[in-house]
């Protein structure tokens, strides 16, 4: 699949909006919000790989960890020919949020290779991602920082990085990764995890608005490991999927598409473009259908200043990071759209990946209904946290979420007396 290589990299100055919103919305101390403004460790790496012609290929790496005051680092490695530094220590700040605002006791990190793992081979990728792990070895650790799977990155890749920390070490250690195959510790109901987080908010979010599940009319942005697993999820609580886009454009059906035929198309042809159930129709004009639930689940900002305002679904669920920047997000306040934010919506992934942190360390594994049990429980209370908070300071999601992650960090900082 191509890679989308035109949205713009503004995320960081998102991420320090949202900061400053929150920081002003709790009165939070001066020197904390400095604190948090800034990564605690940034890490840039040359990665030489061997390619498949022969010539030796050096491309960059970061992995920058935002903040540990309620535990170790975690969050995911996403391979992106645009990854940049900013948008990686903005990714790195939204995962400290989103571990408090799912109360896991972790801080945020996050990693970036700029490559276009689309256009290499799968030995090119393992020795890319295992010099890579190599030149993090110092940071890493089950205790210290935790990668994950994010954008193009998945559980074989994983895999490498769990074997590669473990050869440095001189025994197996599965809980450096999360996200992993279960052959070697991965833990069953992660690989949708994300997709079923968002649903169960999804679910609570359309209560608010008095909106049946049955028949909600869904327009789904990304149709990749979350969005599939969301379509196939809200499709079988009765939901109806009627448009959904890729990179290539998507398709609408009005009468509601079919998640099991999409999903063998795209296996087949990688992209939705030419998928024959339902008419042809654009990334600008699925943000814009009239619908009860969009989900924009593929990259930062889609939904900006321009397009806010062609909003018409009543409730928005953020299943990518950052998918709205933050003057869309006034935009579709003031239209008052239910908006359920990505720190809360996407949590679900995370969330799994605690579960499966907290099995390898036991040593003791759950069955996947015990896991997506828990995982319901976590997402349901952590909505229902955050729309009393919304309530009390009379805000809307996002700041309310925020307002919660934040305090939350705080919280730790002074409890440990660090300085901040
Ligand atoms: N990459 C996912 C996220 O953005 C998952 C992170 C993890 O499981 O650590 O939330």
């Amino acid at each position: 699949m191509a890679a989308d290589v035109t949205r713009p990299t503004n995320v960081l100055e998102s991420a320090l909006r949202q900061l400053d919103d929150a920081a002003a919305l709790i009165d939070l101390d001066p020197d904390v919000h400095a604190k948090l403004s800034k990564p605690r460790r940034a890490l840039t790496v040359s990665i030489p790989t061997h390619m498949d012609d022969g010539s030796v290929q050096v491309f960059t790496g970061f992995r920058v960890q935002h903040n540990m005051d309620r535990g170790p680092c975690k969050g995911g490695i996403r391979y992106h020919p645009c990854v940049t530094l900013e948008e990686v220590t903005a990714l790195a700040m939204w995962m400290t949020w989103k571990c408090a605002v799912v109360n896991i006791p972790y801080g945020g990190g996050k990693g970036g290779v700029i490559c276009d793992p689309h256009a290499m081979s799968d030995r090119e990728l393992e020795d890319l991602t295992r010099r890579f792990v190599s030149e993090l070895i110092e940071i890493i650790g089950p205790d210290r920082d935790i990668p994950a799977p994010d954008v193009n990155t998945d559980q074989r890749i994983m895999g490498w990085v769990m074997d590669t920390y473990s050869m440095q070490m001189g025994y197996s250690v599965p809980a450096i990764v999360t996200g992993k195959p279960i052959a070697i510790g991965g833990s069953l109901g992660r690989a949708k995890a994300t997709g079923r987080g968002i649903v169960f908010v999804t679910r609570e979010a359309l209560k608010t608005r008095a909106i049946p599940i049955e028949g909600a009319r869904v327009a789904l942005q990304g149709f990749g490991k979350v969005g599939s697993a969301f379509a196939e999820i809200i499709c079988d609580l009765g939901a109806k999927l009627v448009a959904v886009s890729d990179v290539s454009g998507g398709v609408f059906n009005d009468g509601g598409l079919s998640v099991s035929d999409l999903r063998a198309y795209t296996l087949e042809h990688e992209v939705i473009e030419g998928f024959g159930g339902g008419e042809p129709i654009t990334n600008a004009e699925l943000l814009a259908l009239e619908c009860d639930v969009l989900v924009p689940a593929a990259l930062e900002n889609v939904l900006t200043a321009e397009n806010a305002g062609d909003v018409r679904a009543r409730v928005v669920v953020e299943g990518a990071n950052g998918p709205t920047t933050p003057e869309a997000h006034h935009v579709l306040v003031d239209r008052d759209v239910f908006v359920v934010p990505d720190i809360l919506a996407n949590a679900g992934g995370v969330t799994v990946s605690y579960f499966e942190w907290c099995q390898g360390i036991q040593k003791l594994f759950w069955s996947e209904r015990e896991v997506d049990r828990r995982l319901e429980g976590v997402m349901v209370n952590a909505f229902h946290e955050v729309h009393e908070c919304a309530r009390r300071l009379n805000t809307d999601m996002r700041n309310a979420a925020m307002a919660l992650a934040v305090e939350r960090v705080a919280g730790a900082i002074a409890a440990r007396g660090a300085c901040a």
